[in-house]
């Protein structure tokens, strides 16, 4: 089995690299990535500098050619999520509308939703956020209460999201809401114009990043049947594929590897690397990103064979979660005096990251509840 990287794929990651040294101001650090790919700031650069990667064909190469990519194979989306992730996101949150967004519209949108949305997500002028999280409905997503019933043309859509990321500027939302029923049967996904009349955005403060979290409130919202995405009550279906994508959207692997060598290089230069327990504890934290990344090419080594999605994907995210836990763990312990506002930017970031990675796209508690149920086979309900 050859685990290197082939030529052409060097080639892109330096072009990569080249790009964004190129269109990344001398501040990034201290002054975007440090707040998170949420803050105001970054959502502003990044609207600019998503049109750069458009103008060189960088940010939906791994899309099939018909919907504006160039069927790159996924694992140059790998690289791609590896550079970008770890410099802290510049393209805010184009990434899920590239990620997993897009693609569910690819395999599920009428021509006509094609033609719109996924023109507009591969021009790179349209934020996109997820409304599936509600009050009530985190882990247990299947008892969303939002509703959407059935009006002249449409549905009228009233309910609540909650811890909402990047709603504050998005122009869509890539809903859940309830056209029947109370189980996951009746689930249904919209494609919600964030303009709509009746929609109110309310920011939650919170640690993980500058203006992460946001309430959203439907009240009488008017959407009409082309902003359903898919069959009525399709929408489980239509998510469970979405959250694949997104569980290894971020490439938290590579960032916690880069965030533990840059610690390293803190630490030597503070004098404060000889002791061999500082030592023995930054091999540890290496050796949990390496783990992490070595089950992350194993979901897009599946990709690239054209396999369906499995709960690898979740043993993937886990196994993430718990390098950035590593990470941050080692430098809390060994650079305590980087982890503020004024401290070392990159060190800051990582910690940040850390804190929330267990809990965003599914808490780790149920990401080994699915591995327990589709890869150990063990029974449920016990
Ligand atoms: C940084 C970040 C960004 C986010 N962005 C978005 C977004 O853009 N859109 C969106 O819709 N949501 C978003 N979320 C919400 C996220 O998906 C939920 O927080 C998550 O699904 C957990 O739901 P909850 O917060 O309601 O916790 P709960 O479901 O109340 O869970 C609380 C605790 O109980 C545990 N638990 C619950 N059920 C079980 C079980 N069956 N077995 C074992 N343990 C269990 C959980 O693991 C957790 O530790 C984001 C969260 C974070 C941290």
């Amino acid at each position: 089995m050859e685990f290197g990287w082939s030529e052409p794929e060097r080639n892109y990651r330096a072009r990569l690299r080249a790009f964004l040294a190129e269109n990344l101001p001398e501040d990034w650090w201290s002054e975007y990535a440090r707040r998170g790919p949420s803050a105001p700031k970054v959502m502003a650069f990044a609207r600019g500098f998503n049109a750069k990667m458009v103008e060189t064909g960088l940010l939906t190469r791994h899309w099939p050619r018909q919907y504006g990519g160039e069927d790159a194979p996924p694992w140059e989306h790998l690289i791609l999520s590896e550079e970008m992730w770890s410099i802290g996101e510049p393209r805010s949150c184009a990434y899920m509308a590239t990620n997993f967004i897009g693609p569910a519209i690819m395999a599920y949108g009428t021509p006509e939703q094609k033609a719109y949305h996924l023109g507009r997500i591969a021009a790179g002028d349209v934020y996109w956020c997820q409304g599936f999280s509600e009050p009530s409905a985190g882990s247990d997503l299947a008892s969303l209460r939002t509703t959407a019933t059935a009006a002249d043309g449409g549905y009228l859509i009233n309910g609540s999201k909650i811890w909402t990321s990047y709603a504050h500027s998005a122009d869509y939302c890539m809903l859940l809401a309830r056209t029947e029923g109370a189980t996951r049967d009746g689930i249904t996904v919209f494609l919600l114009d964030m303009r709509s009349k009746g929609v109110t955005v309310r920011p939650i403060p919170g640690m993980a990043g500058e203006q992460d979290f946001h309430e959203i409130f439907l009240d009488d919202v008017w959407a009409p049947s082309e902003a359903r995405l898919g069959e009525e009550g399709s929408g489980w279906a239509i998510v469970r594929t979405a959250l694949h994508g997104e569980r290894v959207g971020a490439a938290r692997h590579e960032a916690a590897a880069r965030a533990v060598a840059h610690a390293v290089t803190y630490l030597k230069a503070c004098g404060r690397f000889d002791e061999p327990v500082v030592k023995t504890r930054a091999v540890e934290a290496l050796a949990a990103t390496e783990a992490a990344r070595l089950l992350v090419y194993d979901v897009f080594d599946r990709r690239a064979k054209n396999l369906p999605p499995t709960a690898d994907t979740s043993i993937a995210r886990v196994a993430m979660m718990l390098s950035d836990k590593a990470a941050a763990n080692f430098i809390f312990e060994f650079a305590p005096e980087a982890v503020c506002l004024d401290g070392d930017p990159k060190l800051f970031t990582q910690v940040m990251k850390a804190l929330a990675s267990g809990v965003a796209a599914g808490a780790s508690e149920i990401q080994l509840n699915l591995i327990a149920r589709d890869h150990l086979h063990l029974p449920s309900g016990a």
